[in-house]
C-alpha cells in the first residue's frame, strides 16, 4: 500500500516505524518542511544545558537512514493539502 506521512518528528517517526512493522512492502512518502529530518525538539533542553554538545545529535533518524529503509523522504517540502479523492498532495 502507498502511504503519505507529513512531518518527521516524534509522531511521523513512530508512524513510519509502525507502518513498516505491519507492511513490509509499504511505499512510504515522508514529507518534512524543515531542511533536516526527525529533529527532536525535546532534546533542545539538553543541548542548552550542555549535556549534548551538538544539535546534530538531536535526530531520531536522518535522510540516509530513511532511504536505507526504502522510504522516499522529501525535506524542504511543505505540504499544503491532502486531496483524498484525487490521491495527491500539493507541496
Ligand atoms: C524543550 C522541550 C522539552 C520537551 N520535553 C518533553 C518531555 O520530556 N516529554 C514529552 O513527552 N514531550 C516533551 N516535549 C514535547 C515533545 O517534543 C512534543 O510533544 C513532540 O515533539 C510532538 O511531536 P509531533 O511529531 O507530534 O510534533 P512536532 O514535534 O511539532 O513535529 C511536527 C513535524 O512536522 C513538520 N511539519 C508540520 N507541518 C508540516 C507540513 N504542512 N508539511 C511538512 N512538514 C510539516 C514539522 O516541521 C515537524 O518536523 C518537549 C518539547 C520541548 C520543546
Amino acid at each position: 500500500m502507498k502511504y503519505v506521512v507529513v512531518g518527521t518528528s516524534h509522531f511521523g517517526f513512530e508512524v513510519v516505524e509502525t507502518i513498516l512493522k505491519g507492511d513490509k512492502d509499504a511505499e512510504i512518502h515522508l514529507y518534512e518542511r524543515g531542511a533536516t529530518a526527525s529533529y527532536m525538539s525535546c532534546g533542545s533542553q539538553s543541548y542548552l544545558e550542555g549535556i549534548s554538545k551538538d544539535l546534530d545529535e538531536m535526530h531520531l533518524a536522518n535522510e540516509k537512514s530513511y532511504r536505507n529503509q526504502g522510504i522516499s523522504i522529501h525535506c524542504n517540502s511543505d505540504v499544503i493539502g491532502l486531496n483524498g479523492d484525487k490521491k495527491n498532495y500539493p507541496c
